[in-house]
């Protein structure tokens, strides 16, 4: 039996990963109940570990392919592999996770009467002809290709969400999260912040695939995880999807030239093969979000890198 009813009981899958542990960190610090579940594919018990002495902390070793029954008000589904080479290490389980983990998570939300948040992303938009990419686009995504198992899990996810939200009256929450970084980012994920760091502060060559004129736009965590929390927030009304990012657009090449910059580093630019189905252009239209939640990035790629950089420049003399 509960004793302190005002007390949230939030479940976030994928807790230990890069965005998951910044999550439990701050529902933690506005004094909710988390338990973080994980099966550590990608995630590492090094992000939780300063979190693990908070008595309203509580960590699962699951796997979100399997059922689970514990007792939650909100749920936060963030577990699947984020960047591409480890998505693509093992596709028909990126594909599960995805498809199966949103069933899970949606079957306990409507047994709980839980909330729950999808971590969806950009790439439901794949390589977008409309640009910037507004929740209203349906995309333009290769159903065959190396990085479908990811984008069509998460796009089958949505469709899910959507239909135990009309089917079962589940109090659904559907962000499309556009690439973000920060600390906590996997040394060897391959995603394209913490490459050209690494590369930058190790004095290496930084890799641009293709010529570097794609764009991403780049969101640090802590944006986004405030825009988290204020869609959970949201009346019920408000499901999405809806794109949570920062706006500014840059080109690879902008992204490698200001690493090289803040790092003071000698790297120089080398070109390799673009990968394929690799989208030319990503820009999020964050009007929906501003204008429900009165969301919007605050921090500026350069603040966000100088941080990130202290991150990495520790990790690396830890090694
Ligand atoms: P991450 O790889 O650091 O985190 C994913 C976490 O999920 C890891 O802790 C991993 O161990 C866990 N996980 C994977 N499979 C699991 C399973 N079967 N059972 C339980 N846990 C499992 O990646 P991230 O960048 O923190 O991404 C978190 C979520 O946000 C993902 O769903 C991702 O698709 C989404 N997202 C992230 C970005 C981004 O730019 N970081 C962009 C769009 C969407
Ligand atoms: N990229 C790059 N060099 C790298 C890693 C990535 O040029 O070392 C490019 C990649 O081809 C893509 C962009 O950077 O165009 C973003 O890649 P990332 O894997 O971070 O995420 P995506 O948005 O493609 O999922």
């Amino acid at each position: 039996m509960r004793h302190y009813d005002s007390i949230k009981r939030v479940m976030v899958t994928g807790g230990a990963g890069f965005l998951g542990s910044h999550l439990c960190e701050r529902l933690l610090a506005e004094g909710n109940d988390v338990l973080c579940v994980d099966n550590y594919f990608t995630g590492r018990r090094a992000n939780i570990a300063h979190l693990l002495d908070n008595p309203n902390f509580e960590v699962m070793r699951h796997d979100v392919t399997f059922p689970l029954y514990v007792e939650v008000d909100e749920i936060y589904n963030l577990a699947c592999p984020a960047a591409p080479i480890h998505y693509q290490y093992d596709p028909v389980q990126t594909t599960k996770v995805s498809v199966h983990g949103a069933i899970n998570v949606l079957g306990l939300a409507k047994r709980t009467k839980a909330k729950v948040f999808q971590a969806s992303t950009s790439e439901v938009y794949g390589d977008p002809s409309v640009h910037p990419q507004k929740e209203d686009y349906w995309g333009n995504v290769n159903p065959i290709g190396l990085r479908s198992c990811y984008d069509e899990g998460k796009r089958c996810a949505e469709t899910l969400f959507f239909d135990y939200h009309r089917q079962n009256g589940v109090r659904i929450k559907v962000a499309r999260i556009f690439n973000t970084y920060g600390p906590r980012m996997h040394v060897n994920d391959g995603r394209v912040v913490s490459n050209f760091v690494v590369q930058a502060l190790r004095g290496e060559d930084i890799t641009l695939y293709g010529d570097g004129s794609q764009t991403r736009s780049f969101c640090y965590c802590d944006d986004l995880v405030e825009g988290f929390l204020r869609l959970m927030a949201s009346g019920d009304e408000v499901t999405g999807p809806m794109n949570l990012g920062n706006p500014v657009e840059f080109t690879i090449k902008e992204l490698a030239e200001i690493v090289i910059e803040l790092v003071g580093a000698k790297s120089k630019l080398i070109y390799k093969e673009l990968p394929s189905d690799d989208p030319k252009q990503r820009q999020p239209d964050i009007s929906f979000a501003k204008e429900t939640l009165s969301w919007e990035p605050k921090i500026t790629l350069k603040e966000g890198l100088v941080k990130t950089i202290g991150y990495f420049d520790e990790s690396l003399r830890n090694e």
